[in-house]
């Protein structure tokens, strides 16, 4: 018993009972096959039979024993090993006693073995199982094994009885034992009997009862991971699957009873700052409080969920109509733009919403989250801490958007676009020995579109890795040309690498086929990419690296309009750093020194300084006092086709010519008539 004395006392009773059960069995065939016998016998002595039968109870305990022990341990640990050891050689010395009584030849060979079975159930007990910490968790329903014991148990009286009836009748013995012995076993059969229906009908209900409970904790166990499966383990609201179904429901709802259905998408303002400034613990509390915010706003039939980072959505059931929507939009701005506190501090967020609505609940779930999702961008876009309703004026927007996005996408196939390059002044030498490539579209019915236009319609889906595989192979192309022309290296071009194609798994690959199949050096090439879009996104460090390490120059361009500290520019890939036009024209106080200060943040790191947008001679003195080495702007040249380049790049840029041939254009903001 000490072996299986940690486990519980629901696992004792069901192993108790077995043990039990297997006693009175192996009683009741002790009786039939050894004592009745052994009562008739003419030929043992008295003391005998009292030792024998001893030595029968003492085999039934430890069979009983031997049941408990080795339905509650398991066969891996040393305990049940010598337990199941001893009762072999126990009962194997007790069944070679019997059949030769006291006066075996072998007698004293049997007593040691004996003391030897006797010595190993002690040694057993010192080695209890050391799984039986965990015995809680072990089944207490009846395995097939047990199940087919308690069957012959409970067949057994009947078997034995049936024997009795069925055996010949002989004479019965002088002493009258033979009668007096079946008698007895009849008796004992009858005993048993009730014992065994007794105890087996115990242990059928511990099993009934031991596979209720396992039912009960699968339900609760199936009932957790459901919960987990739906919801968002931080806020506990409804994640994004959960609330994209939900929406579906309102909507078929919405159908069924001819009215409309809603939903607002919540995006906040300024939580990337809380979680970069104070870190992930106070971005996580902040995320709370917004979902307890939202949650506290809505009516209790409305659906809130977290679709993920910092973005939140209602599903409205019960809203009346497209005024009722935007009031609860506004509702949540004010609500969410209320001082907050995370990790002890106060921080300051706040929310653009979206709202979009169907009055009758025929939109597609997807298609109304998408056009809450367009208008939310439209508030963050129109300043932030608005809500915008995706009404009849967005739609006609995002369809006008959509036909150009097609409209690009033809003129990338057809080959209708173009590259102009814009020279890049070296302010020391005086020469103009790089060119920036930057794509133009002439449209066919709208006219010239500037790529701040288009370029971000196209960053919407993968055709900006298309364009840009196109800008590539053709800047290079163009420089492989004017290198062959020069007889030299060529001049150093600039391509701008959009945030998208960065990240995508093609976009080294990209750029080491172009310069393969141009065949170009690759540190002739500079990449350019902003500032903010290489710290947000994971894979593009990684794939600006590698891009580095196939001996391409990298540039972080519109430096200072992003919030990448000196400290993060030291962990970015940068050979030069392209300071933002803002930073050169401004005429604040203090734009001098700021500008100097950038400068010396790209010197920190051991890059070239370009200053962009110099229109002027009063921006290029200040680019000059502030120490940056490289300059591009209207003051020298726009951005040309590349023919009109050729004169220029073939004289390795000598800056005489930008001005001498008449493309800089001092006057400010003025086009000049001779270069677009
Ligand atoms: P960016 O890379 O910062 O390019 C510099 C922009 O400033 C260009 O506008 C250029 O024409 C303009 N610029 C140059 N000098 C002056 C100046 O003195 N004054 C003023 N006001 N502007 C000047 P652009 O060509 O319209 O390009 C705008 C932006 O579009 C680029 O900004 C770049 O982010 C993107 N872009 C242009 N070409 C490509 C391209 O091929 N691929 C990708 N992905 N983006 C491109
Ligand atoms: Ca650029
Ligand atoms: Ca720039």
């Amino acid at each position: 018993m000490l072996l299986t004395r940690d486990a519980g006392e629901r696992h004792w009773r069901p192993r108790v009972l077995e043990g039990g059960i297997a006693a009175v069995a192996l009683a009741l065939l002790c009786c039939a096959a050894v004592v009745g016998p052994a009562l008739d016998s003419q030929h043992r002595v008295a003391a005998d039979h009292a030792l024998g039968v001893s030595y029968l109870i003492g085999d039934v305990v430890l069979v009983s024993q031997a049941v408990v022990l080795l339905s509650a341990t398991r066969w891996r640990s040393a305990g049940p090993r010598l337990g199941a050891a001893a009762v072999v050689v126990v009962l194997a010395c007790d069944a070679t006693w019997l059949l030769w009584g006291n006066h075996n030849p072998y007698a004293s060979v049997l007593a040691a073995g004996t003391l030897v079975g006797n010595l190993l159930w002690a040694s057993a007990a010192l080695h209890p199982d050391p799984d039986q910490g965990d015995a809680e968790a072990e089944p207490v329903a009846m395995g097939l094994s047990s199940g087919v014991v308690l069957t012959a148990a409970m067949g057994l009286p009947s078997a034995v009885l049936a024997l009795l009836l069925l055996r010949p009748r002989t004479e019965p013995a002088p002493g009258g034992g033979q009668g007096w012995a079946s008698s007895w076993l009849v008796w004992a059969v009858v005993v048993a009997g009730a014992l065994l229906a007794v105890l087996v009908v115990a242990r059928t209900a511990e099993a009934v009862r031991a596979a209720g409970r396992s039912v009960q904790a699968l339900e609760g166990l199936t009932r957790t991971l459901e919960r987990q499966a739906a919801h968002d383990p931080l806020t506990g609201l409804a994640n994004r699957a959960t609330s994209r179904a939900r929406l579906g429901t309102a909507l078929r709802a919405a159908r069924r009873e001819h009215r409309g259905a809603g939903v607002l998408f919540v995006d906040l303002d300024g939580f990337k700052r809380v979680n970069d400034t104070h870190g992930h613990r106070a971005g996580d509390e902040v995320l709370r409080t917004v979902a307890g915010r939202i949650a506290s706003c809505v009516r209790s039939t409305d659906v809130v969920g977290r679709l993920g980072g910092d973005e939140f959505v209602v599903v409205l059931t019960s809203a009346q109509g497209e005024d009722d929507v935007m009031a609860l939009a506004r509702r949540l701005v004010q609500h969410l733009s209320a001082p907050m506190t995370a990790d002890g501090r106060a921080v300051a967020v706040g929310a653009s919403v979206g709202a979009a609505w169907s009055p009758d609940g025929q939109a597609d779930a997807d298609a109304l989250l998408h056009e809450a999702d367009t208008a939310a961008y439209r508030a963050k876009a129109a300043g932030r801490g608005q809500a915008v309703l995706f009404g009849e004026e967005l739609r006609r927007e995002v369809a006008e958007r959509a036909a150009l996005e097609a409209d690009l996408r033809a003129a990338l196939a057809a080959d209708q676009l173009q590259l102009h390059y814009q020279p890049v002044v070296d302010l020391a030498r005086g020469a103009a020995d790089g060119l920036e490539a930057l794509v133009r579209w002439d449209h066919p019915q709208r006219g010239p579109l500037v790529p701040d236009v288009f370029v971000p319609l196209a960053e919407r889906s993968d055709l900006v890795c298309d364009l840009g595989r196109w800008v590539l192979r053709t800047a290079v192309a163009q420089q492989a040309a004017w290198a062959r022309a020069r007889g030299d290296d060529g001049p150093i071009i600039g391509v701008n690498l959009a945030p998208r194609h960065l990240a995508s798994p093609s976009s080294v690959e990209d750029v080491a086929a172009a310069l393969a199949a141009a065949g170009v050096p690759p540190g002739r090439l500079v990449v350019e990419v902003t500032e903010t879009d290489v710290v947000e996104q994971g894979p593009s460090v990684e794939h600006l690296q590698a891009i580095r390490d196939l001996g391409v120059q990298v540039a972080i361009d519109d430096f200072g309009t992003g919030y990448t500290s000196v400290g993060q520019l030291k962990r970015l890939p940068c050979d030069v750093l392209k300071i933002d036009r803002s930073l050169v024209v401004s005429s604040e106080p203090g734009a001098a020194e700021l500008l100097a200060l950038a400068v010396r943040a790209g010197h920190a790191v051991g890059a070239l300084v370009t200053a962009e947008g110099v229109e002027t001679s009063e921006h290029e003195a200040a680019v000059r006092a502030a120490g940056a080495d490289l300059a591009q702007g209207w003051l020298w040249s726009r951005a040309l086709p590349a023919d009109q380049l050729d004169e220029l790049v073939l004289a390795r840029g000598d800056a005489s010519l930008l001005r001498g041939a008449g493309v800089a254009d001092a006057t400010p903001g003025a086009p000049s008539a001779t270069l677009h």
